[in-house]
């Protein structure tokens, strides 16, 4: 038996490998190594020690912990940034790399959730190491975010008829960003707030056409914001009953997210065995967390919804049970969000960023 690491490269981890791929691997193993014998994959995820020595935790935990802390003081972590920033508006964009690729998936959350905490208002986040290659340094006594991303192991075994069989077996690794408010000495660009375009009717235009290219069926009437998926129709009150258009968008931005959940799109399952009859509350986190990832990107503000209160028992309970919960949600969010960019030639994340 063999055992080689096959994304090793600690340089591009940062841009290629990330939480969202956690359940990419789980569903297109089959196609990751297609020219070898025989393939089988496996979805075992390893625990690896943690990056800044805290061995007595996994990472899944750690990461867990940190948004069941919020959920616990009443706050989703999701929405907390928008409630405590106060130096560019109400909306806050999605975190950044230094090179100004977005995260993605559960570190979106993760560091949403430690910018509310410290009061970061800079997107951009780095490495120990990225910081002193730019010039800077970690500010003394800072400590630093987990970032998590997945790689794999390739196992080749070699049966007694002498067939290789290679199976790829995930696992989940760790590293500690810095937000740049943490380092001194860096180029000036990197301490920039960002600023989503001062024109809300143009923003609000571009949000328009971007609803308008995934060509949901949305109709008009009524008191409640819903999907239907068995009309597949996402059914919303007129926009004069929103306080204003920017709040319209934001609750159907929510059920966009679950629009995306029709068979023929991306049709998420959410096993039986592993969720129960819970598979309807983990759909709700999932559009919860879409929808927060897709207003940052879109440049609206993140509406509360009322039912909210009656859910955060059910998260709870979920996430106290399931330590990889959240990791699910985050990443089916985050596909959930790509999906619908795709579907929008008007509007590419990168744009809005
Ligand atoms: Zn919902």
């Amino acid at each position: 038996m063999t055992d080689s690491i096959v994304t090793s490269n600690p340089q591009s981890y940062s841009t290629t490998n990330t939480a969202q791929d956690i359940n990419q691997y789980k569903f297109q193993a089959s196609e990751a190594l297609p020219s070898l014998p025989k393939y089988k994959s496996k979805t075992r995820f390893h625990q690896k020690s943690s990056p800044d020595g805290d061995d007595r935790q996994d990472i899944y935990t750690r990461v867990t912990n940190k948004i069941i802390a919020d959920l616990e003081k009443g706050n989703l972590t999701w929405v907390k940034p928008w409630k405590t920033s106060n130096d560019f508006g109400d909306c806050l964009s999605i975190p950044l790399r230094c090179d100004g690729q977005p995260y993605q998936g559960i570190n979106v959350l993760s560091l949403w959730g430690a910018a509310a905490e410290k009061g970061y208002t800079r997107p951009i986040w780095m490495t120990f190491k990225k910081a002193q290659e730019l010039g800077g340094c970690v500010k003394k006594g800072e400590k630093g975010t987990l970032v998590v991303y997945a790689n794999k192991i390739v196992k080749s075994e070699t049966d007694e008829q002498g067939e290789e069989t290679v199976s790829a077996i995930p696992f989940l690794k760790g590293y500690t960003a810095f937000n740049v408010e943490q380092i001194g000495g860096l180029p000036e660009k990197f301490y920039k707030t960002p600023s989503h375009s001062e024109n809300t009717k143009a923003r609000i235009e571009s949000v328009e056409k971007f609803i308008a290219e995934t060509k949901a069926v949305i109709q008009h009437g009524g008191n409640k914001a819903f999907y239907s998926p068995s009309e597949d129709m996402i059914q919303m009150p007129l926009s004069q009953a929103f306080r204003d258009s920017e709040s319209y968008y934001a609750t159907l931005a929510h059920e966009i997210i679950h629009w995306t959940n029709h068979p023929s799109r991306l049709d998420r399952q959410f096993g039986e065995k592993r969720f129960g009859n819970s598979a309807y509350i983990m759909e709700e986190l999932v559009a919860e967390i879409g929808s927060a990832f897709l207003c940052a990107a879109l440049g609206i503000t993140l509406e509360t919804r009322e039912d909210h209160a009656a859910y955060v028992q059910h998260w709870l309970s979920i996430l106290k049970k399931d330590n990889r919960a959240i990791f699910t949600a985050a990443s089916h969010a985050q596909r959930a969000v790509n999906y619908l960019h795709g579907l929008s030639a008007f509007l590419k994340p990168s744009e809005v960023l």
